[in-house]
């Protein structure tokens, strides 16, 4: 039985003020739920606010990057030593913006999983095609290239302790979300792959979640497939009414 896990990416937004008026309109609105992993994902500068705002509930905070070394001369990076120093129990890896704006390879992708891991971060993975390879019908294969580069070299036990996010890059901030079937074919295609790559039990134990244009009013049809554990929610993420609905999807 894998537990869904409710992400929320919010990018480049919220000082550690605005974090902190989220975090105590939105507890109240979640404090029932404890069948799911409800995580938000503040900008490095409120992780430490929000780790103090979310004390004893059962949110999560994660990053949503990090550097792969533990300390060193970079530069404006941020270590897992750091986040986990910090409180953070999740960290974003590969999100389309950084692999589109700031360059970031699957082999890059790689060594930061593979970090994030070995100092007890549960990395999301994302991966997702961008809106011209669906129209070439590549799908499948930039997923499959994604994960056999962000994923090797991890052993099947590690592969079971992680989440991947399949955020179609069409579908991310557009308002155009996949189709609940076009989710499942794809999501169901990763959990396929995983298999060929690490072993049916990392396959049926990896969470996977769907991410792109999530909203309160479309999350339980997403939440519906069997493949699908989970969302990570960008926009609709920010405001704590919009994010609990999302959480207490029935
Ligand atoms: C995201 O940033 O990961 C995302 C899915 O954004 P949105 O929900 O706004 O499409």
């Amino acid at each position: 039985m894998r537990t869904p896990v409710i992400a929320g990416n919010w990018k480049m937004y919220k000082t550690p003020d605005e974090t902190l008026r989220f975090v105590n309109e939105f507890l109240p609105r979640v404090a029932g739920v404890s069948d799911r992993e409800i995580v938000i994902c503040p900008a490095f500068t409120s992780l430490a606010a929000a780790v103090a705002a979310i004390k004893g509930s059962h949110v999560a905070v994660g990053a949503q990057d990090l550097h792969w070394e533990e300390e060193g001369a970079f530069t404006g990076e941020v270590s897992p030593l750091m986040l986990t120093g910090v409180g953070c129990r999740y960290a974003i890896i590969g999100h389309s913006e950084r692999r589109a704006y700031f360059g970031e390879t699957d082999n890059l992708v790689n060594t930061k999983t593979r970090s994030a891991l070995k100092h007890g971060l549960i990395p999301i993975v994302c991966v997702g095609e961008t809106l011209d390879q669906r129209e070439k019908g590549v799908t499948e294969e930039v997923c499959r290239r994604q994960l056999e580069g962000g994923l090797c070299e991890l052993a099947p036990s590690e592969i079971a302790g992680l989440v991947i996010a399949y955020e179609p890059v069409w579908a991310i901030g557009t308002g155009r979300t996949a189709t609940p079937g076009d989710a499942q074919s794809v999501v169901g295609f990763i959990r396929g792959e995983i298999g060929r790559l690490f072993g049916p039990e990392a396959a049926a134990a990896v969470r996977i979640q769907y991410g792109g244009s999530v909203k309160p009013d479309n999350i339980k049809a997403l939440m519906a497939e069997p493949d699908i554990d989970g969302v990570l929610v960008g926009g609709a993420s920010l405001n704590p009414e919009s994010f609990a609905a999302i959480v207490n999807f029935a």
